[in-house]
């Protein structure tokens, strides 16, 4: 009987393989009272269980590929820093000692504790850090049980398979990925867990998330993993499997294609060099800017810095952060926005402007920034001091007026003073721009573009903004549309603005990176794309299948068109045209 399930989609991709369960959880702990001469040799056994981990976790990370992804050691490390922080080496061997108990009743209990701290936390990354923690302590639990253990996984011919388990860690994952299983499927986890995160970057198709994932499924049976969705299917019959397998295929080809334009230029057919540039949020994400081409970072959101943290980050720190990204970049182009405080990204649970009720209306980004220029100039200060190591450019966040540039620009001059007596390098020409988020900075672009070096257009928020909804609201997420012709319009008038004023504009909202969009931009003028790295290469992809000269008329059209249902069918025509 056919068998549907279905779980969180973590990472895309199909995988067709034979079922192999796992079993990777805790196991069962039992408590055993100990005589006063036994507690030596009791945390003698667990001394050696912790090394035990220790070591296994350092040999899997020296197994890791050079080329892979970055995040996969620092997660491994992350474990490996785990396991000697004192909360579980120390700890445990304290309550052994004072409740006379066994190695692995004393770890359950320190689990437990931690458990009760992580489930407090507000943020949703941070609590799903609990996992980590399991997974360690796992880990030495095992390690407890069989002094013997040596991953399951080593000796398990997985080529080709999909792996069943309750969870799986990163480093798990590490071991999975040399022995190339097809894909996985968990019962715990979520988006944000370091093992889906892994999984996308090895690109190995995953669902987590399905509870009775392995009573479900059994040993050695047939089952199509389809990432994409979120979908597990068994017992499904030989036209099912043979139809996946076709879309398999495709799949395949279609990112083989994609790779080979890592390398390749963005260049139109008729010779228009179009830049693509990435869209980052923390210092870490540059390790995917590699694999997707992208020609600099054209926004990097800064807020991580200063949110999901105890303390902002202070100017060495953001120094530090800064140098990581431009040594990775190579002469490439940077550039930071500075500070978006404010609406749904606050850090400070204290603050709270004077109009708290509309948030999205009230003292967030540039306007909060310009009311307490200390952190502002501080983060303008590590911003001119990172500048001395390579190109960068400031970004300055929803701006809606002039006057809030001359008041930037003004900070910005105390800021290079000061460095300047204090004898730091900087770049005296550092380029500044102001992101067009707001109609209003789109209807006075022209003003705009005269004092500044570039533009980029936030359609995230310029349609929020403009079609007056929240974009975090829910409800009335149906009416977020990048195609209503006031947003098509105030994007044209930008882009206007900016070959009047003979400065680049880009475009760093999730427009830029949807190839549903792109060959609109490219007729109405747009040269700059900053995008999620991930969505770079089929960008290019349409980019180089792309005339400018076929595209003009048609995007003209469509922002003169007067009957505004008909602008999807249009655009629709458009990406249809052969090239
Ligand atoms: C935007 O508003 O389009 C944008 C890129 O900024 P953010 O999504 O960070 O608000
Ligand atoms: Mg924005």
């Amino acid at each position: 009987m056919a068998l549907i399930i279905s779980g969180i989609d973590v990472s895309k991709g199909i995988a067709i393989g034979k079922v192999h369960l796992l079993n990777r959880g805790a196991p069962e702990v039992f408590e055993h009272k100990l005589k006063e001469h036994e507690i030596k040799s009791e945390i003698k056994r667990f001394q050696n269980a912790v090394d035990d981990a220790s070591n296994h976790l350092r040999s899997i990370r020296e197994t890791i590929p050079e080329d892979a992804p970055t995040e996969i050691a620092t997660f491994i490390d992350s474990h490996i820093l785990m396991v000697e922080d004192s909360m579980l080496r120390k700890v445990p061997v304290e309550i052994i000692r004072e409740q006379h108990c066994n190695a692995e009743w004393a770890l359950k209990n320190q689990h437990d504790k931690l458990v009760s701290v992580f489930e407090q936390m507000e943020d949703d990354y941070l609590r799903t850090r609990i996992n980590d923690v399991e997974h360690v302590i796992n880990l030495i639990q095992q390690i407890l049980k069989d002094q013997q253990y040596t991953a399951q996984i080593d000796i398990q011919p997985l080529k080709g398979r999909i792996v069943v388990a309750d969870d799986l860690t990163p480093a798990d994952t590490v071991l999975m990925q040399n022995q190339s299983i097809a894909g996985f499927v968990t019962e715990l986890g979520g988006p944000l867990s370091h093992t889906a995160i892994l999984a996308r970057s090895l690109g190995i198709p995953a669902v987590v998330g399905i509870q009775d994932a392995r009573p479900l499924l059994q040993q050695e049976e047939l089952v199509i993993v389809d990432g994409g969705i979120g979908m597990v299917l068994a017992g499904v019959g030989h036209k099912t499997i043979e139809d996946y397998r076709r879309r398999q295929r495709k799949q395949k080809e279609a990112r083989r294609k994609l790779r080979a334009l890592r390398d390749v230029s963005a260049k139109t057919r008729d010779g228009q060099r179009i830049i693509l540039q990435a869209n980052i949020e923390l210092a870490e994400d540059v390790s995917a800017l590699k694999q997707s081409g992208a020609e600099g970072v054209g926004l990097y959101r800064t807020e991580f810095l200063y949110i999901d943290r105890e303390e902002p980050a202070d100017e060495v720190e953001q120094l530090n952060a800064y140098r990581k990204i431009i040594r990775v970049l190579k002469g490439k182009p940077l550039t930071i926005r500075t500070l978006d405080l404010g609406a749904e990204k606050e850090f400070d649970p204290n603050f709270q402007g004077p109009l708290t009720q509309n948030p999205a209306l009230g003292l967030r980004a540039i306007r909060r920034s310009l009311k307490d220029t200390g952190l502002f100039k501080q983060q303008l200060r590590a911003i001119l001091r990172a500048s001395s190591s390579g190109p960068v450019r400031i970004l300055l966040p929803m701006v809606t007026s002039h006057i809030e540039l001359v008041q930037s620009l003004s900070v910005l001059k105390q800021a290079s003073r000061e460095l300047e007596s204090e004898q730091h390098q900087f770049d005296p020409d550092i380029p500044v721009g102001a992101m067009i988020e707001v109609p209003a900075a789109a209807l006075s672009a022209n003003i705009l573009a005269k004092q500044l070096d570039f533009l980029s257009i936030g359609t995230n928020d310029l349609i929020q903004y403009t079609l007056a909804i929240d974009r975090i609201d829910d409800q009335v997420n149906y009416l977020y549309d990048p195609l209503h012709p006031s947003v098509l319009k105030l994007i044209n008038l930008t882009l206007q603005a900016g070959r009047r004023a003979e400065i680049p504009v880009a475009m760093c909202g999730e427009m830029a990176g949807d190839p549903r969009y792109t060959r609109l931009l490219l007729g109405m003028g747009l040269q700059e794309f900053s995008a999620p790295p991930s969505s770079l290469l089929e960008i290019k992809q349409i980019v180089n299948r792309s005339r400018i000269s076929e595209l003009k008329k048609p995007a003209m059209r469509i922002l003169n068109t007067t009957v505004p249902d008909r602008i999807v069918s249009m655009v629709d025509a458009l990406n249809d045209q052969p090239y």
